[in-house]
């Protein structure tokens, strides 16, 4: 494993968010990244918590549960990116800090129920498909609104925004409207729910600094980070 070039991709991916934070007018601070270690091991994801990379993003729960394990003695805070199945929402929820793909009303509902029980229930963002492609999950631009009332009805789970990936091939600019599209619902949503919702999950190596322009807190990255680290 290339110990060095993984370190020299996080310091770039940090000074590109920093630096899209400052042109438009944001604390860099703002912004957190979460290091997307699907795939990646967890002898190549040691490295990365021990140079302070300490979000952890996985999208699969089982994989995810594996890694929770793997690095137990290391200070991560997880965070699940990817689809959760209803049956495995219990076990999940009991490990992760946040989950970013909340992806329907009944989900929501369920972990509700779930984290009335919960000693100290992770955050949840809501997905929506911003880029209408058929093979995304999550609420489209319209029903997320139809479905205010309802969310504002979770009481127990903390609801802390709003999540969406760009369509597939887009580029840091054809994504854009996606990301403006996210911010509009959620300014929305606030106003008829009045959950802060002081979050925005979007962002991966392909547009995070269009992301953080548009006022990404949560940026999800991946492949820039572990591009080159594999032996
Ligand atoms: C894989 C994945 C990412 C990271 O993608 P990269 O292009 O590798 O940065 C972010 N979000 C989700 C939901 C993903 O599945």
């Amino acid at each position: 494993m290339n110990a060095e070039r993984l370190r020299d991709n996080l310091e770039a991916v940090r000074c590109r968010i920093a630096e899209a934070a400052r042109r438009s007018g944001r604390d860099p601070a703002s912004v957190t990244l979460v290091a997307v270690t699907k795939r990646n091991p967890p002898e190549q994801v040691r490295p990365l918590v021990e140079l302070g990379a300490l979000d952890l993003g996985e999208n699969y729960p089982q994989e995810l549960w594996k890694k929770v394990e793997a690095l137990a003695d290391l200070p991560a805070r997880w965070h699940l990116i990817g689809h959760l199945q209803g049956n495995k929402a219990r076990k999940t929820l009991s490990m992760v800090r946040m989950i970013h793909a909340v992806d329907s009303l009944k989900l929501l509902q369920a972990l509700d129920a779930m984290a009335a029980e919960a000693v100290e229930p992770p955050a949840v963002c809501l997905q929506v498909n911003t880029s209408s492609e058929a093979a995304k999950h999550g609420w489209s631009p319209s029903s997320i609104l139809e479905d205010a009332d309802a969310i504002a009805g979770c009481r127990w789970v903390p609801i802390v925004g709003l999540m969406t990936m760009a369509a597939l091939g887009t580029t840091a600019e054809t994504a854009r409207p996606s990301f403006v599209l996210l911010r509009r619902l959620r300014d929305d949503l606030r106003a008829r729910t009045g959950l802060p919702l002081e979050h925005l999950s979007m962002g991966m190596s392909n547009d995070f600094e269009t992301a953080v322009e548009e006022g990404a807190t949560l940026v999800r990255i991946g492949s820039a980070l572990f591009e080159g680290v594999a032996p």
